[in-house]
């Protein structure tokens, strides 16, 4: 599928594949009609350009929350340290003005909030059901199981949950998103509609009464 994005996406610095990208832009488009979509982990907006131009076209909002200081692996010293993105003044990462900059130039600063917050403090009073909740932020086990339990209850029945970042193969990458998408299928809310790359695609259930 080509999707026509009115940013060069090339320019945008990220963590999604291109048929994961279609993806997320697919299942928003079909969502943001049943309520707003949030994605936790939005680094400088790739995957949030995707999300934000699919809820565009049904007048839809995606609420977009990062602390934007990075996930682990980002850190100085780090496998993906980028050290254009970091701040030595005050010697933190920082993605949110590339962030702004790319929301910007896509033309979604109508449609994307960005929640400039860690994910546990911006769920702490969430209570907006959402057409479709996206994970891709923190990577450890406690991060990875926090979204899960803060977000994914939030997902309206019929909605999308995604979570990136599934590796099988545990030499392939960490283990927590999956253990999170395992979780997901064990507790009889969610069901597995499709696996594209690393990215996990399910949609919540009603739970079948006993
Ligand atoms: N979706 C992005 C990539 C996300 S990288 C893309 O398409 O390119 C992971 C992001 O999660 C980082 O920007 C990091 O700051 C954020 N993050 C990690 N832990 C977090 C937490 N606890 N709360 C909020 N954001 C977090
Ligand atoms: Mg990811």
């Amino acid at each position: 599928m080509s999707i026509s994005l009115p940013i060069d996406i090339n320019n945008v610095k990220g963590f999604l594949a291109e048929d994961e990208a279609a993806a997320l832009y697919q299942y928003a488009e079909e969502t943001s009609v049943m309520g707003p979509i949030l994605e936790v982990g939005s680094y400088c907006g790739k995957s949030t350009v995707y999300l934000g131009i699919a809820a565009k076209k049904n007048n839809a909002v995606v609420f977009a929350v990062d602390h934007h200081r990075g996930s682990e692996e980002h850190q100085l010293g780090e496998e993906y340290h980028d050290a254009d993105l970091y701040d030595a003044d005050v010697a933190l990462y920082d993605t949110f003005k590339e962030f702004r900059k790319n929301m910007r130039a896509a033309d979604i600063e109508d449609t994307v909030v960005p929640l400039v917050s860690s994910s546990e403090v911006a769920a702490k009073q969430w209570h907006t059901p959402l057409g479709m909740v996206f994970i891709d932020g923190g990577h450890s086990f406690e991060a990875a199981e926090m979204d899960y339990r803060s977000w994914a209850v939030h997902v309206k029945i019929g909605g999308i949950l995604c979570i990136h970042d599934l590796f099988p193969n545990p030499d392939e990458g960490g283990q927590a998103p999956i253990t999170i998408y395992r979780m997901a299928l064990a507790s009889g809310l969610f069901e597995e509609v499709e696996v594209v790359n690393t990215l996990g695609i399910l949609r919540r259930v009603q739970k079948p009464s006993k």
